[in-house]
């Protein structure tokens, strides 16, 4: 599906550092910060440095270079935040019944607490 970025988006203006951002991890291809509406103790967004909406867009158009650091920056966010022991969530919220709220990919890294069982 092809798809068309809104590069005033406001993740694209925090890449841009137009607008500032609490860092986690900054990587050739992706940046992690804190959420500013945290709803967990640990609440960090993982986003490509890339323009991609969503996962379908990126894992269908991103290089395997991105890809690669994506992934792995994901898994490095996990570390740094030291969710893994206890265990964490990660979600990527998609289009409008996924309320997605910005058109630019990002993952959610929940935890810190227990979170509790998420169907919907
Ligand atoms: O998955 P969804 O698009 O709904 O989530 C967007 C997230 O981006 C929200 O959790 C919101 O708090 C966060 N956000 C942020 N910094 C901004 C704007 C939004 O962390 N400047």
């Amino acid at each position: 599906m092809p798809y068309s970025y809104d590069d005033q988006n406001i993740f694209a203006k925090i890449l841009r550092g137009e607008i500032p951002n609490d860092t986690v991890l900054e990587t050739e291809h992706s940046l992690a910060f804190r959420d500013i509406q945290p709803q967990a103790p640990v609440h960090i967004l993982v986003i490509p440095r890339g323009a991609y909406v969503n996962y379908d867009d990126f894992a269908t158009n991103a290089t395997d270079a991105e890809i690669l650091d994506y992934t792995r920056a994901i898994s490095k966010v996990c570390e740094i935040a030291g969710v893994d022991p206890d265990g964490f969530r990660m979600i990527s919220n998609a289009g409008e019944n996924g309320v997605q709220e910005v058109p630019h990919l990002h993952v959610h890294i929940l935890g810190g607490r227990p979170l509790g069982r998420m169907l919907a």
